[in-house]
C-alpha cells in the first residue's frame, strides 16, 4: 500500500496494548493465550528457528490440522524473516514432496498425527514434533526478536493453491497483503477487538488464515480454533458461545443445514455470515434467508488475498446470484478476448489489481508471467457481468466453460439449477465429447442425504424448464460425494474423463 512500508510487529504491539486480552483459545483442550502469551511464545519460536539455522528467506513448513500452534510459527517467522509454507495434511507423502522440492524448507513442524505422513517423505530436513518436544524446546528458548516490523514487500507465507484445476502453486503472501486483508475485511465486516471468530477451516488455504483470523488477530480480538470442520462441533459452539464472525464455504453451509439442531439454534449473536471459494448456490441462501441468516457471498481467489468482491449484509437477501461489489482496496475490470473492457451487462474475464493481489508464484516466473497482464493486472480466469446497478455477477470458470452446437456453456449456470432440485444436494456438470455438439453436460449429482435419488429423466425435464436445450446435462450420475479439496470444493477435474 502506498505509504506503508511496513507491518508493525502484530503481536508485540498487542502484548503492549492489551496483553492480558485472550488472543487465541482452543475450543477442544480449552487452552487459552493471552496476547501475551503468543507474542512471548512467536518470540521463542523465533529463537527457536534461529538456533536450527534458520535465516531470513527460508522457508520453515507446518503440517498439522489447526490449532494454536500454527499461529505461533506464523507469528515467530514473521519475527525471524522466515517463510512459513502450512502443507495440507490431506496430501500424502508423494504430493507432499512435490511442493516440498518446491519450496524446499529447512525445517518441518508437524503433529502426531502427521508423523507417518512426516516419515515417508523424501524431502530430508529437520522436523520437529508438535506434540512432543515442541513445548519443552520453546518454553527453554529465550525470547527473540530479529526485527521490529516487518517489510510490506516481502513474503511472510506461502499459500499452495487448493488445485482445483490442476498442479498447485505456491503463491506469494506479503506482509503488504496482511494489511490490505485486513483494511478490505476490517471495513467489510466491522472487525473488532470485542469479536471472537471461529477458526476451522484449514491453515494451508488462504481463507482459514485470512478469513478471519488474522484481521482478528490485527484488531485485538478472540480467535476459537477447532482443528478442523466437524459439524456437531460447530453447531454447539454456536449454540454455546457468542462468535460474531463465521465464516464458511458453501459445503459447511450445506452440512449446517442439514443438522437438525442448526435450525431450532439461536444464532442471533452472530453479526456477520461470509460465504465463498465456490459459487453460492441460489437455493443454499434462500434456504439460510429462510433462517434469518443474512449469508454475504463473497469471491476470492488465493491470489487475491483472497477477498475480491463481497456482498454486504444489507443486499445479502436482495441480491442472491450476485457476489456483491469490489472490496475497498480492490481494483477490477471485466475484459474480452483481446483485453478491452466490456460494455455493462457483457460477460468477460475479470482482472485485479491492488495491494491485496500476490506479486507472483514462488519459484515459477513462467506461471506468473502468465498470470498477469503486461500492465499488472491478475487475470482470474473467471467469467462474470457487472449489472446496472455495479454488482457483479461470477458466470463460471473461463477453462471450465465449454461450447455445445456453437453455443457458450457455464457449468456454474446448470449447477445452480441442478441444486434448486429439492432432492439434489450439489451437483458438478463437466463437459463430455459428444460426435454432433462437440461437447456436452454431464452431470454429477449428490443427492439431499436421506432422500431417494430423482430419476434422470425427472433431472433432465427440470433443466428442460429453466435452461435452453444445450444446456441441459446429456447424462446425470448419482454419487455418494465427490473428490473435494481439504477447504471442501469439488475437483472438477478428477470427474473429466
Ligand atoms: P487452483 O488454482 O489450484 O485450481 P482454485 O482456483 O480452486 O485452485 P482458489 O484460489 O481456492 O483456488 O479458488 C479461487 C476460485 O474459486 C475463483 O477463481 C473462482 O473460480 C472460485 N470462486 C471463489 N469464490 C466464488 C464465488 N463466491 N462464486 C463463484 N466462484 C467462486
Amino acid at each position: 500500500i502506498e505509504g506503508i512500508e511496513s507491518l508493525p510487529d502484530i503481536t508485540a504491539r498487542r502484548a503492549d496494548l492489551a496483553p492480558g486480552r485472550i488472543a487465541m483459545e482452543e475450543a477442544a483442550s480449552g487452552r487459552s493465550l493471552t496476547y501475551a502469551d503468543l507474542d512471548g511464545r512467536a518470540a521463542r519460536v523465533a529463537s527457536l528457528l534461529r538456533t536450527r539455522g534458520v535465516l531470513p528467506g527460508d522457508r520453515v513448513a507446518i503440517l498439522c490440522r489447526n490449532r494454536a500452534a500454527f499461529w505461533e510459527l506464523l507469528f515467530g517467522c514473521a519475527k525471524a524473516g522466515a517463510i512459513l509454507v502450512p502443507l495440507n495434511w490431506r496430501m500424502p507423502p508423494i504430493e507432499l514432496d512435490l511442493l516440498l522440492a518446491d519450496c524446499m524448507p529447512r525445517l518441518l513442524f508437524h503433529g502426531t498425527s502427521e508423523a507417518e505422513t512426516a516419515g515417508a517423505l523424501r524431502h530430508r530436513c529437520e522436523r520437529v514434533d508438535l506434540d512432543s518436544g515442541y513445548e519443552s524446546i520453546v518454553d527453554a528458548m529465550a525470547a527473540g526478536c530479529w526485527r521490529g516490523s516487518w517489510p510490506a514487500g516481502e513474503p511472510w507465507y506461502l499459500i499452495y493453491t487448493s488445485g482445483t484445476t490442476g498442479r498447485p502453486k505456491g503463491v506469494i503472501y506479503t506482509y503488504g497483503m496482511a494489511i490490505a486483508n485486513f483494511v478490505n475485511i476490517g471495513t467489510a465486516i466491522d472487525v473488532a477487538g470485542s469479536d471472537t471468530t471461529l477458526h476451522f477451516l484449514p491453515h494451508f488455504h488462504t481463507a482459514g488464515i485470512n478469513l478471519h483470523a488474522l484481521p482478528t488477530l490485527m484488531q485485538g480480538g478472540r480467535v476459537l480454533v477447532l482443528d478442523g470442520f466437524d459439524v456437531e462441533a460447530v453447531v454447539r459452539l454456536l449454540e454455546q458461545r457468542r462468535l460474531d464472525t463465521f465464516f464458511g464455504v458453501p459445503t459447511v453451509y450445506h452440512a449446517l443445514l442439514e443438522h437438525p439442531r442448526f435450525t431450532r439454534a439461536p444464532l442471533d449473536h452472530v453479526r456477520h455470515w461470509g460465504c465463498g471459494g465456490a459459487p453460492l448456490p441460489d437455493r443454499l441462501a434462500l434456504r439460510c434467508r429462510a433462517l434469518g441468516i443474512r449469508v454475504c457471498n463473497g469471491m476470492g481467489m488465493t491470489e487475491t488475498g483472497p477477498t475480491a468482491f463481497l456482498a454486504s449484509p444489507e443486499d445479502a437477501w436482495e441480491r442472491i446470484g450476485s457476489v456483491g461489489k469490489p472490496q475497498l482496496l480492490v481494483r477490477v475490470r471485466i475484459v474480452d478476448e483481446a483485453g478491452e473492457d466490456v460494455a455493462e451487462g457483457e460477460v468477460g474475464e475479470v482482472l485485479f489489481a491492488g495491494p491485496g493481489v500476490t506479486p507472483g508464484y514462488w519459484n515459477d516466473p513462467e506461471a506468473t508471467r502468465a498470470a498477469f497482464t503486461d500492465d499488472g493486472w491478475l487475470r482470474s480466469g473467471d467469467l462474470a457481468r457487472r449489472d446496472a446497478d455495479g454488482f457483479y455477477h461470477v458466470v463460471g470458470r473461463r477453462k471450465e466453460m465449454f461450447i455445445s452446437g456453437g453455443e457458450n456453456v457455464y457449468p456454474a449456470e446448470i449447477e445452480n439449477v441442478l441444486a434448486a432440485h429439492p432432492a439434489v444436494g450439489e451437483a458438478a456438470v463437466v463437459p463430455a465429447p459428444h460426435e454432433r455438439w462437440g461437447e456436452v453436460g454431464r452431470a454429477f449429482i449428490q443427492p439431499v442425504a436421506g432422500a431417494a435419488a430423482p430419476s434422470a429423466e425427472e433431472l433432465a425435464a427440470f433443466c428442460r424448464t429453466h435452461l435452453a436445450a444445450y444446456k441441459v446435462p446429456r447424462s446425470f450420475e448419482f454419487v455418494p460425494d465427490f473428490p473435494r479439496t481439504a477447504a471442501g470444493k469439488v475437483q472438477k477435474h478428477l470427474l473429466c474423463g
